[in-house]
């Protein structure tokens, strides 16, 4: 596996001196050619602070106050995405990486057609396209997510929920770039069309090979359409592990939680767990791990100290998952660690 995008150490901040909020604290995160990457993590957890971040479109009052975004191009030097300047930006994005957002009423021009927004990119990217070749191109992207070329001419609001959608997909696809933020695309529409633009969505990185950060609260949607999952609470990664793993044994006590919420995907119907409380005030995070207060396995270090994310070892051969939980800890915590079992 090689990297397309590689996150170190990234730290984003809300305001200045000691009122900060540190809304992401030191994240690690590879997105490698061709995979689709989920993040998961309730309402505030940061996910999408850390998409916005990496792409540089983080609004004031956020700040990125540390890391580096290393940009794995083809046949290209690793570039550091924060250090860009702003023509080199412009490039970039579009170019190398697009974001699909929620809600698209919110991301579409209400008074262009699609025809016109699709232009708009190329005449912007493109300029030596001619009018023909960019007519020509829209049309194909339309009909590449599902959607009649002679749909071109409609307004956002003459689109259903999921058209829309769709044609934020298809904006997304237009330059042909070898990243794309899905920002809870789907969260928006009902799960028959949610379940549909998903797989559409993975039709296109198969037949195109684009890698996929797929940002969502929903963790049973990344167990289907991901091929890792990072967990983020509070502003860090808690877990990291291929789906498959995650699904059948979460490490951390979040990611069980989690799990825990959305009904099985497979096998016998199981009651559904949740997690007790809510996400922690950024303002006042809770001391050492900031989960301690939900958690049903926390114990006495667990109040002291913020655990580091670390990767698993000697259980059942699985070398790629990574946790950042005291359990893990056999000495600290008097438990044969979160892998033994
Ligand atoms: Fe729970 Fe402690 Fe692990 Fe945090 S470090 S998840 S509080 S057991």
């Amino acid at each position: 596996m090689t990297p397309v995008l590689e996150i170190r150490d990234l730290s984003v901040d809300y305001g200045q001196g000691a009122g900060a909020v540190h809304a992401v604290s030191s994240v690690n995160l590879v997105l490698n050619r061709g995979e689709v990457l989920g993040l998961a993590g309730e309402s505030g957890s940061g996910k999408s602070t850390l998409a916005y971040a990496m792409t540089r479109l983080l609004p004031p009052p956020g700040l990125i106050t540390g890391g580096e975004v290393l940009h794995h191009g083809r046949d290209k030097e690793p570039v550091d995405v924060l250090g860009l300047t702003a023509r080199q930006l412009r490039s970039f994005r579009w170019n190398d990486i697009a974001i699909v957002f929620q809600g698209a009423m919110n991301s579409l021009n209400p008074v262009s057609t699609v025809a016109s927004q699709l232009d708009d990119i190329y005449r912007a990217h493109r300029p030596e396209m001619s009018r023909g070749q960019r007519s020509k191109r829209s049309a194909e992207l339309l009909r590449l997510v599902g959607i009649s070329a002679d749909r071109l001419g409609a307004y956002p609001h003459q689109l259903s929920g999921g058209m829309r959608q769709r044609v934020m997909i298809a904006m997304a696809l237009a330059l042909d770039p070898e990243i794309i933020i899905m920002d809870e695309p789907t969260t928006a529409l009902d799960v028959v069309m949610q379940r549909q633009i998903l797989e559409q969505m993975m039709r296109l990185r198969e037949e195109l090979g684009f890698s996929v950060l797929f940002i969502t609260h929903d963790i049973s949607l990344l167990v289907e359409f991901s091929d890792r999952i990072a967990i983020m609470y509070a502003g860090r990664i808690v877990e990291q592990a291929a789906s498959e793993d995650m699904y059948r044994s979460s490490a951390h006590p979040y990611s069980k939680g989690l799990l825990g919420s959305f009904p099985a995907l497979h096998g016998p119907r199981r009651p559904l767990t949740g997690i007790p409380g809510s996400p922690p005030d950024m303002r006042t995070v809770p001391s050492g791990c900031p989960f301690h207060p939900r958690c049903p396995s926390a114990f006495d270090a667990c109040e002291r100290e913020i655990p580091v994310l670390e990767k698993l070892s000697g259980t059942n051969g699985d070398s790629s998952r990574s946790v950042a939980c005291w359990l893990n800890t056999p000495s600290l915590s008097g438990h044969p660690g979160v892998g033994a079992t």
